[in-house]
């Protein structure tokens, strides 16, 4: 399995990497906000060890972003000891697990593997709509079985459609959740990825609501 520990601090981190690969799985590792939500945001991991307290970005901001963008891989926070509402404001973020500093690397262990045990479990990370299915644990997206090569921006953006298909999702929402943190983005390039997108779906699946933004829709269903 691929999984991404985030961790600020420099011993602990190469203690968790030393541990996680010890126990057969292949680690990244991210020392700050930003660089762990662009690699668990680019990247597809089966799961994710994240501290809360980090530079540049806090881990609670990480991890609504990614869930915000449709990115359900199990994620393990790492909290401070006794800071109960840290534990809170994770699970309500979208955090599957917790583990209060300090830990026994034994706990956490065990903990990632129930972790990646329910995920492999229930396993839904399918989304469908008509001919087209991403699997979103793994970052890939298909039509009629099929895989598409999708940029990490289409797949982005198709993941935003997959996820609320057949509602009109605006240009402004969608630029939001594709650029969390530029001031400057720009609606307009959000036409750019649409048109890059069509072409690698069926036709007719992403409608344009004329003023209000575009819609995915099971292309069998329409006529244009
Ligand atoms: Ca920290």
């Amino acid at each position: 399995m691929r999984i991404l520990v985030v961790e600020d601090e420099p011993a602990l981190r190469h203690q968790l990497v030393r541990a996680i690969t010890a126990a057969g799985h292949t680690v990244e590792a991210a020392a700050d906000g930003i660089e762990a939500h662009y690699l668990g945001d680019a990247e597809s991991f089966d799961a994710v060890v994240l501290d809360l307290g980090l530079p540049q970005l806090d881990g609670i901001s990480v991890l609504q972003r990614w869930r915000a963008a449709g990115r359900g891989m199990p994620v393990l926070i790492l909290t401070a000891r006794g800071a109960w509402h840290e534990k809170v404001a994770g699970m309500d973020a979208g955090a599957d697990d917790y583990l209060a500093k300090p830990f026994h690397m034994e706990e956490l262990l065990a903990r990632l593997r129930a972790l990646l045990r329910r995920a492999g479990a229930h396993g839904d990370a399918q989304w469908r709509c008509g001919a087209i299915a991403i699997d979103t644990r793994q970052a890939r997206a298909t039509v009629d079985g099929q895989p598409l090569e999708l940029t990490s921006h289409e797949f982005k953006l198709l993941s935003l459609l997959m996820q609320r298909k057949g509602e009109v999702l605006s240009r402004t929402h969608l630029s939001e959740h594709l650029y969390p943190y530029d001031a400057d983005r720009d609606s307009n390039t959000i036409e750019v990825f649409i048109a890059r997108l069509r072409k690698k779906l069926p036709a007719g699946s992403i409608e344009t609501v004329r003023g209000l933004g575009y819609r995915l829709v099971d292309g069998d269903d329409t006529a244009t």
